[in-house]
């Protein structure tokens, strides 16, 4: 549901550029298709979280993106079933315990059956649960080599970014701006570390969502007439361990587990 009454009102506030990503051949008729409901606004990924707060009432349900998570997910579970858990325990960096795959993602202990089904004591959501199956079921098991790069640089990162940028990197540096005190809490909720080497920014937190995908947040604080900055970074392994669109997945299921945390705590 939308607050626009029609589509030229909700094609003022869309980036007018006509690239298609929402899959429409342009922005007045992405704004035709929502106002008819056929599409979320959310399918546009150059909104930002603030407009998509403003406009769209309902963004809590589930997004189309979701809904097409959360249906990905029977075909995963059928391919869990067939898995051989030791072997995918050695890839993965995990160990069979009753004939559950456990693999341990920030901190948390995380369960996988042999019908696919995730159980965790953590907040968790098909953004995070996804890419974890795929990591299980496709990763090549090698081992992170200490070697930082961009999103971009993953393979095929380029086409993802302006996605990864909106929905990963953007909202967290707001939250970043908005609690201070949130690289702690990473590093106590989510068992983060702080590295020595973080690209000279003010702060650095690694993070380890999986056994052998590490990433490395970093934070510059504003200053005089500079505006504050976050980038992630992944170890130039992390492509062999995890398809890069769940890379972009699995960053922006932390990003909304942190999100929800910071809803009911003061972060
Ligand atoms: S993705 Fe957004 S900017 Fe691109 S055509 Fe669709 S509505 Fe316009």
């Amino acid at each position: 549901m939308t607050t626009f009454k029609s589509p030229l009102e909700l094609y003022k506030i869309l980036p007018q550029t006509n690239c298609r990503q929402c899959g429409l051949p342009s922005c007045l008729a992405f704004a035709a298709e929502v106002l008819k409901g056929g599409k979320r606004l959310d399918s546009c990924p150059h909104l930002s979280p603030n407009i998509l707060d403003i406009h769209q009432s309902d963004r809590n349900s589930p997004t189309v993106l979701e809904q097409e998570l959360n249906d990905s997910m029977d075909i995963l579970q059928a391919q869990v079933a067939d898995l051989d858990f030791q072997e995918a325990a050695k890839r993965s960096g995990g160990l069979v315990h009753n004939g559950k795959l456990l693999i341990n993602c920030l901190g948390n202990k995380f369960e996988i059956n042999d019908r696919g089904k995730v159980s965790s004591l953590c907040h968790t959501n098909p953004w995070f649960t996804v890419p974890l199956l795929n990591y299980v079921l496709k990763g090549k098991g090698t081992p992170p080599s200490g070697e930082w790069v961009s999103f971009r640089e993953l393979p095929g990162g380029s086409e993802w970014n302006p996605l990864y940028r909106q929905r990963c990197e953007k909202p967290l540096k707001q939250l970043a701006d908005k609690h201070p005190e949130l690289f702690a809490d990473l590093i106590d909720i989510f068992s983060g570390r702080q590295p020595q080497h973080h690209f000279d920014a003010d702060i650095g937190v690694q993070l380890l969502p999986y056994p052998k995908l590490p990433l490395l947040i970093c934070y510059w604080q504003p200053e005089e007439d500079l505006v504050s900055k976050l980038q992630i970074f992944y170890d130039i392994t992390a492509g062999d361990n995890l398809p890069t669109e769940f890379v972009y997945r699995l960053g922006a299921g932390l990003v909304r587990m942190l999100e929800k945390i910071s809803q009911r705590h003061t972060l």
